[in-house]
């Protein structure tokens, strides 16, 4: 994950919030390119989950709330988490996630020595497991109790109680509380879903490991409504699907995996949830939660707003509650997943290359377009023409501030699966004609063609679809670098 994390400074895709007055614990602002990514992340999941579908609508509910709906949705005496405190340094832990992380140790058998224990092992020497602090490896821990996890907050200028409110913990309600403006103004028939990107706020016990957990995130949510009977089937096709989404965009099959909740870890509402995880740098953790979420929010909103919340069945001539299946993802989490997994260091004739092996849809940059000679102007002039036409379709950038092995690998570390090189063939010098081609490299395979600038558009649209192989057989390949 350090690997992970300095990459991500140092070529501006994540930076630590408020990092000049020491940064705060949890938050993290994505820079020039990790905001390109998050939002390729979210345009990708939207195409494919709204826009590609005929049974769903999109929706932007407002972060702030009513804040009955929070005591209807369950989350004001349900949404806690357990928290311990240490009674020596006082750090607080979440009581479930105890001995997920290290633990120091001083261990009686050796002198009290100290050592920094690997998570949930016991120690070599005199075989102890943790029981005390994991943070200072001395205190006593308290009992577990339970610490509501929402963020509270003030409507209005005046801090009395009538204007309590929350920001939200889940983007999901503000779906349940519009069911019946969405069902009415978009005429839709069952099943259909909902879907909406947006902030959440979790005050976590214990954030951590980058932007993994944090306080404040993005999530995707899709709240399916469908008729009750038909819920197992449909859940069970939405678990399928999403697992397919993640390979879809890139992610290795061997780290991605499906768990069933336990009936005991089952959230209030839920009849089955079934978690996608990613093998991240810390192990296996929840990447999204599908869940059959019943009839419960529906309900639940009916009974504390006084609103019928349902659905006439027009062959049945029956009102029925529909029940609903959430396939809940975060924006942030499977940014890192991808890219944690395109992350690649390897050696290349002797030296180190880092590439991130992004699929193109994510990739922050598409292509890059660099000269061969800074110093030529018609090189230059030309290579900034190719960059600002193919800028109208892609997020193409000009690069001339260093050597073209230096660039290409720069290129590399970000991700960009195309570079265009201009050369002195391309325009041409005193002993020989201009050719009118560029040559075209692959991240990946650092394979390269030569192409004519006017066919590049529509070659480097078919390589952003993946037809490299198809293409390279029009042009001549050249040697790789
Ligand atoms: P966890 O068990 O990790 O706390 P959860 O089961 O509470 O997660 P859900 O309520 O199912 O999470 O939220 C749906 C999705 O929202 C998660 O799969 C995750 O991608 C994202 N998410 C939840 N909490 C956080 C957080 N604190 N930081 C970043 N993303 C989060």
């Amino acid at each position: 994950m350090d690997t992970i994390v300095s990459l991500c400074k140092r070529r501006g895709f994540i930076f630590q919030s408020s990092e000049i007055y020491g940064g705060t614990g949890s938050c993290w602002d994505y820079g020039p390119l990790g905001v390109e990514l998050k939002n390729n992340v979210k345009r990708a999941w939207w195409r494919d989950n709204v826009q590609l579908r005929a049974d769903m609508v999109g929706l932007d509910a407002s972060i702030l709330m009513h804040a009955a709906v929070w005591k209807a949705s369950g989350h004001l005496d349900h949404f806690t988490d357990p928290m311990v405190d240490c009674k020596g340094c006082q750090r607080r832990f979440r009581a479930d996630k105890l001995d997920e992380g290290e633990w120091v140790h001083y261990c009686p058998a050796t002198k009290g020595n100290k050592f920094m224990m690997p998570a949930g092992e016991p120690c070599k020497h005199c075989g102890a497991h943790r029981t005390l602090c994991p943070a200072c490896g001395k205190g006593e821990l308290t009992d577990a109790r339970q610490f509501n996890l929402m963020f509270k907050t003030f409507m209005g200028p005046v801090e009395d109680d009538a204007a309590v409110t929350y920001l939200r913990p889940e983007t999901a309600q503000g779906i349940f509380v519009n069911f019946d403006n969405i069902l009415q103004a978009m005429r839709l028939k069952l099943p259909f879903g909902i879907a909406q990107i947006g902030k959440a706020f979790r005050n976590e016990i214990t954030p951590g490991n980058f932007t993994f957990r944090t306080r404040e995130f993005e999530q995707m949510e899709i709240e399916y409504f469908v008729m009750p009977g038909t819920d197992e089937e449909w859940h069970q096709r939405w678990i399928d699907e999403r697992f397919a989404w993640y390979q879809e965009y890139g992610l290795r099959k061997e780290n991605i995996r499906l768990r069933e909740h336990e009936k005991d870890e089952l959230a209030h509402y839920a009849k089955r949830t079934a978690d996608i995880e990613y093998l991240f740098p810390m192990g296996w953790s929840e990447l999204e939660g599908i869940a059959n979420r019943t009839d419960y929010d529906l309900k639940q909103h009916s009974q504390f707003s006084g609103k019928t919340l349902d659905y006439f069945d027009e062959e049945t001539k029956e009102r029925v509650v529909p029940y609903v299946i959430e396939p809940s993802a975060g924006a942030d989490r499977s940014a890192l997943a991808f890219l944690v997994d395109a992350y690649h260091a390897e050696e290349v004739r002797g030296e180190k290359r880092v590439v991130l092996r992004f699929h193109p849809e994510l990739a922050p940059l598409k292509i890059a377009v660099l000269p061969l000679l800074k110093k030529n102007s018609q090189i230059v002039e030309t290579a900034q023409k190719i960059c600002n036409d193919l800028r109208k379709r892609w997020y193409a950038v000009y690069d001339d501030t260093a050597s073209i092995g230096r660039l290409y690998r720069r290129q590399d570390e970000i991700g960009t699966p195309f570079c265009v090189t201009v050369d002195v063939q391309t325009v041409g010098d005193g002993k020989s004609p201009a050719d009118g081609k560029v040559t075209i490299r692959d991240r990946d395979t650092m394979q390269q063609i030569r192409v004519t600038m006017t066919a590049l558009e529509a070659t480097t649209a078919d390589l952003m679809v993946g037809k490299w192989s198809e293409v390279a057989k029009q042009f001549p390949a050249q040697a790789t670098s």
